[in-house]
């Protein structure tokens, strides 16, 4: 029997209140300006926008404003993303640069969070490297967040905390949020993966799959409908594997339609599906959804069979064009988008073309691509990698030749057609509407700002590679 995901506490809950009331009182004596100002910066994939909204949150309790400029803040905050080498360098170099800050303004805290700093070698370079940032924490404790960050105001010593094993099970729920936006709104459903992609370091940092209970999510979900959202888009690192992990398995086909029950003026994406468990009860679910969207975004990483096993992604490519044939047909107008990991150690240019012959076959309206680079922590990191940079570089290049070919004559199919658009804002350079189909492509057409916020019928007249213009219908 699967093993139930304890809650948060009514203790720790309470913990947090005090704390939240006793960082107020003494960011009030210590704000700079009249009121007490944060500035968070997020690094990485929406579960990490996500999380920041949750600490925005509790800022918010706290009394904070925010800002953008460093210069202005009492307390910064970077919240850190692991998945790529480089990318971790450049946060580095970016938390350096506060150094200056610092010595400018002594009573700034500057803290660090996220992936990066649930491994040990990161946060121990942030230990030993800058001394001046007061607070780090990792993606486990995130729910604590008002008890450590008065510990790094109130102690002679700065406060690195991480998760350990039963934090890790923990689901804190009603946290506060602070949303960015007005319109989309990010709805985490599970935690962490179980699935150990050779190339991938998010098991190692976020843990193993938890799901939040369905009836926290629908209370959440619900209010969000209630305040006017009107995309709503689930998150998980491997969402169609939700729900194995509750007391009660529900799987997130059952959840979808949960959702899809609750009456409004919205529409449901979710991300990030895995190609080994996707269902076809799930295809079904989207086919038949009220407001499920009709974009399915399903990595799929490689087209040959012996990266594919290398990667330990757990799916051939036969699979992979099954699934794909069966959700054309269920769904005839769905837009297809997928992540592709091009010169994985070992892989020959044969190898490489089976993915281009796979993205031929699907026709995806639009794919991220990314060369291998290799994540220390990783097996993938340990194989032998012969093929030269450059010739990688090559590689990619061709594949985004062939994609943009793709997403040209799937654009241009759609001219003509009448496409209900979600109007996001408007361009100022242009001065055009500028908003997203329901399949998640781009649309720019002359209107009224008054349809920010709301949806649109907008007859599409051109497609220009990814991006439509159309009129009001
Ligand atoms: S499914 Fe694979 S790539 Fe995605 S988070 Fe899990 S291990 Fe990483």
């Amino acid at each position: 029997m699967a093993a139930e995901t304890p809650l948060f506490s009514q203790a720790q809950t309470l913990e947090n209140d005090e704390a939240v009331r006793e960082v107020r009182g003494i960011m009030a004596l210590r704000a700079r300006g009249s009121a007490p100002t944060a500035l968070v910066r997020t690094y990485g994939c929406q579960q990490n926008v996500s999380d920041s909204e949750k600490i925005k949150g509790f800022l918010a309790q706290m009394g904070f404003s925010f800002t953008e400029n460093e210069e202005d803040a009492d307390f910064i905050l970077f919240n850190t993303c692991a998945v790529r080498e480089h990318a971790e360098d450049r946060v580095f170099g970016n938390v350096g640069a506060l150094k200056n800050v610092k010595r400018r303004h002594p009573s700034t805290l500057i803290a660090v969070c996220g992936c990066m700093m649930e491994e040990e070698k990161a946060a121990e370079r942030i230990r030993s490297v800058f001394p001046f940032v007061g607070l780090v924490f990792g993606t486990h404790v995130i729910h604590r967040f008002p008890q450590l960050l008065l510990r790094a105001l109130t102690e002679e010593k700065r406060v690195f905390e991480r998760g350990d094993d039963s934090e890790d099970r923990e689901i804190a729920e009603g946290l506060p949020v602070r949303r960015d936006g007005a319109v989309k709104a990010w709805l985490t459903v599970m935690y962490g993966c179980n699935n150990f992609c050779s190339y991938c370091i998010v098991p190692y940092v976020r843990g193993r799959e938890r799901s939040r209970e369905p009836q926290a999510i629908l209370e959440e979900f619900r209010g969000l409908v209630r305040d006017g959202y009107k995309d709503i888009t689930l998150l998980g690192q491997n969402v169609n594997s939700y729900g194995k992990t509750l007391k009660t398995p529900v799987s997130f086909a059952r959840l979808l339609r949960m959702l899809d029950e609750i009456d409004g003026d919205y529409r449901i994406r979710f991300m990030t599906s895995h190609p080994k468990d996707l269902t076809k009860e799930l295809i079904d679910t989207i086919a038949g959804g009220r407001h499920i969207s009709h974009h399915l975004h399903l990595p799929f990483q490689s087209g040959n069979n012996r990266v594919l096993k290398e990667m330990n992604r757990g799916y051939t490519r036969e699979q992979y064009l099954d699934l794909i044939q069966y959700a054309k047909e269920k769904i005839t107008d769905l837009s297809l988008t997928s992540d592709v990991i091009v010169g994985f150690p070992g892989e020959s240019y044969e190898e490489f073309l089976d993915t281009v012959d796979l993205i031929r076959r699907v026709e995806f309206t639009s794919l991220f691509t990314f060369i291998y680079s290799p994540r220390t922590g990783t097996r993938a990191a340990g194989l032998p990698d012969p093929i030269p940079a450059e010739e990688k570089s090559k590689w990619l290049r061709e594949l985004c030749a062939e994609q943009e070919k793709i997403a040209a004559v799937r654009c241009a199919s759609s001219v003509g057609t009448v496409q209900r658009v979600l109007v996001e804002e408007k361009n100022p350079k242009t001065g055009l509407l500028t908003g997203r189909t329901d399949g998640n492509i781009i649309v720019d057409f002359a209107g009224d700002p008054a349809f920010i916020g709301s949806f649109a019928e907008v007859r599409i007249t051109s497609a220009r590679n990814w991006i439509l213009g159309g009129e009001l219908a």
